[in-house]
């Protein structure tokens, strides 16, 4: 197959394959490959029985590429969908999923007169300064004059395992996720020990956050006063 510039057809799978699962442990032979095509043309190669496989809009992927998708979405990419083996769209997603509800009460309980809570819902692309892509999820304090005050999750290309959080203009916590570390040393570990884990890692984003929140917050009063 010859990679194509143009974006790929989205082709609905037949019901049943007749692939290996690739997850761990199911013994199926009724697989799908991933539909997902990268913005060089290149395929996801795994396949998935109905039990493992996930699907948007009807169409089969791995659970990875379907949060790829469910992240910044299928259309609207001039520059073509991440790379294949991109984690970034994804773990953005899940992370920022998972602090939406403690950033959204922070900024709302920050606000002063006139201004408003704005969530941006999906991940975002940019041009990142370190000439990659960086793909972020972003919660702003807006009023009449602009942006006041913005929270960011974003992973930069090139250091895809990293969560990095902004509030204002300076990055204030960065670290990579316990369940990625763990996948990267091949560590496995209880439901209990990984739930711990994640609350930590949660608490830990959360402490930077609040507390970089009201500094710049503090900032603000001293300029308004004076
Ligand atoms: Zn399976
Ligand atoms: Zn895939």
């Amino acid at each position: 197959m010859t990679p194509s510039l143009s974006p790929a057809i989205a082709r609905f799978p037949a019901t049943e394959g007749d692939l290996p699962c690739r997850a761990q442990g199911c013994a199926n032979h009724n697989g799908v490959l991933c539909h997902y095509v990268d913005r060089r043309g290149r395929r996801c190669d795994t396949a998935w029985c109905p039990n493992h496989w996930a699907t948007v809009g009807g169409i089969v992927y791995c659970r990875r590429h379907a949060g790829t998708i469910a992240a910044i979405g299928y259309f609207d990419h001039p520059s073509g969908m991440p790379d294949v083996d991109n984690r970034a769209p994804s773990l953005v997603n899940w992370v920022g999923r998972d602090l939406d509800a403690f950033v959204a009460a922070t900024l709302v309980q920050s606000a002063t007169q006139g201004e408003t809570f704005v969530r941006e819902p999906v991940v975002s692309t940019h041009a990142d300064r370190s000439g990659g892509r960086r793909y972020e999820r972003c919660w702003k304090l807006v009023d009449h004059t602009g942006l006041r005050l913005v929270v960011a999750v974003f992973v930069v290309e090139g250091d895809e395992t990293t969560i990095r959080v902004r509030v204002g203009s300076g990055v204030v916590a960065e670290g990579v996720p316990p369940w990625i570390e763990r996948h990267r040393r091949g560590i496995e570990v209880t439901e209990e020990t990984d739930r711990g884990q994640r609350a930590l890692f949660y608490a830990f984003l959360q402490k930077h956050i609040v507390a970089a929140v009201r500094a710049n917050r503090a900032v603000d009063q001293t300029l308004q006063q004076r």
